[in-house]
C-alpha cells in the first residue's frame, strides 16, 4: 500500500509532464519479479486503462486499487539538481488519498508480508491494523511526513519489523548525527518496534542494521543515470519480494543480504529510464546478472598482511 501517482519530473537529461509514478507503483513493478503482489491504494477518474495495465505487470493483482468517481489521482512534481543527488519537491497533491478509507479485501488482509510504502502515516497505520496475519511488515516514509505528521509516524514505526528510510531522513527523524546512531535509536523504540533498519544512501548504496549485525552494499555502478525517482521504492520491492519468496526458509542473515542485493540490482534498472519504463521490461536474466556482479564487487580474499607496529 502506498501512493499510486502521476509524476512530473525534470532531470538534467529530460523531463516528463505526467507519467505513472507513486511509491506503491514502483514497489509493485519490482516485487512482482520475485513474488505475487497485491497493490492497494486509490486512483481517480483520470487514471486510465493504460496505467492500470502497467500496474498489472507480471500479474500484480489490482483488486484493491479503488477508482474514486470524480476523484483525481495523487500528483507529485519534482526537479533534480545537476548531480542528481539533490531533489526539490515542487508540488504534492494528495487528491484521492486525502479522504481515502482503506477497506482491504480478505485476500489482502491475509497477506503474510506487508509493505507500507510512502504515504500519510495514519493510512499506513490503518492498513497495518487490517492486515492482522502479516508476519513481516516493513515501511518507508519521507521528510514531508517527518515535518507534518511526526507523532503518527513515530507511532507507526513502533508497529513494524523493518524501517526503511533515506540516510538523511533517519538523521532528521532522530536528531542523531550518524546513520548508525540514528538506527540504534530507532531500534530502541518499544518492544513491538523495528528489529531492523535499512538506511538508503542513494548512489552510495544502502546499509542494514540490526541489534547485532551491520551489512552494507554499494549501489550498482552506472555511468548514466536518467531519473532517480522511485529508486527507493524499487529497492524496497526487491527487498520485500526476496523475503516473501523465501518465507519457507525464514529470515536468516543470508536471506536479508540477498534481499539487499536484489533491491540494489532492481533499483539500478529503474534509474536508467524515466518513471516505471525500465522495470516494465527488465528481464530475470539481466537482474540475476547484476546480482552476480554485485556479489563479485564486494568480495575479496583476505591476505596475510604483517602490520608494522
Ligand atoms: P522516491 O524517489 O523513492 O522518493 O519515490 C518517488 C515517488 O514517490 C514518486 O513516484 C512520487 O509519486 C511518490 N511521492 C512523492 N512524494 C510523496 C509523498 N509525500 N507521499 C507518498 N508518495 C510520494
Amino acid at each position: 500500500m502506498g501512493s499510486i501517482a502521476f509524476d512530473a519530473v525534470r532531470t538534467p537529461f529530460g523531463s516528463r509532464d505526467r507519467m505513472l509514478g507513486g511509491a506503491a507503483s514502483h514497489f509493485a513493478l519490482a516485487a512482482s519479479m520475485l513474488h505475487p503482489v497485491r497493490i492497494v491504494g486509490p486512483v481517480g477518474d483520470d487514471f486510465g486503462e493504460a496505467e492500470m495495465a502497467v500496474l498489472r505487470t507480471r500479474n500484480t493483482n489490482v483488486d484493491d486499487v479503488e477508482q474514486v468517481p470524480g476523484g483525481k489521482t495523487f500528483f507529485w512534481a519534482g526537479v533534480y539538481g545537476d548531480d542528481l543527488n539533490t531533489r526539490e519537491t515542487l508540488e504534492t497533491a494528495l487528491n484521492v488519498f486525502e479522504h481515502f478509507e482503506p477497506k482491504l479485501s480478505p485476500e489482502s488482509q491475509s497477506a503474510d508480508t506487508l509493505f507500507l510504502a510512502n504515504i500519510q502515516p495514519s493510512l499506513q497505520l490503518e492498513v497495518r491494523r487490517q492486515c492482522r496475519a502479516a508476519r513481516f511488515v516493513a515501511m518507508d516514509s519521507m521528510n514531508l511526513w517527518i515535518d507534518i505528521a511526526r507523532d503518527e509516524l513515530v507511532q507507526m514505526i513502533g508497529e513494524v519489523d523493518c524501517l526503511m528510510l533515506n540516510d538523511e531522513e533517519l538523521r532528521q527523524l532522530t536528531g542523531k548525527p550518524t546513520l548508525l546512531a540514528a538506527a540504534r535509536e530507532v531500534l530502541s523504540w518499544g518492544p513491538a518496534g523495528p528489529s531492523m533498519i535499512v538506511g538508503k544512501q542513494g548512489e552510495h548504496g544502502s546499509a542494514l542494521i540490526t541489534a547485532d549485525d551491520y551489512f552494507s552494499i554499494p549501489a550498482f555502478p552506472l555511468e548514466r543515470v536518467v531519473d532517480p525517482t522511485g529508486a527507493g521504492d524499487v529497492f524496497a520491492g526487491g527487498f520485500m519480494g526476496l523475503i516473501a519468496s523465501q518465507r519457507e526458509r525464514g529470515l536468516d542473515g543470508d536471506v536479508l543480504r540477498n534481499a539487499m542485493a536484489y533491491g540494489t540490482a532492481l533499483a539500478s534498472f529503474n534509474v536508467e529510464q524515466f518513471g516505471t519504463e525500465a522495470l516494465q521490461s527488465a528481464t530475470p536474466e539481466a537482474v540475476a546478472e547484476r546480482v552476480g556482479a554485485l556479489w563479485r564487487m564486494g568480495r575479496f580474499e583476505r591476505l596475510d598482511v604483517d602490520l608494522i607496529r
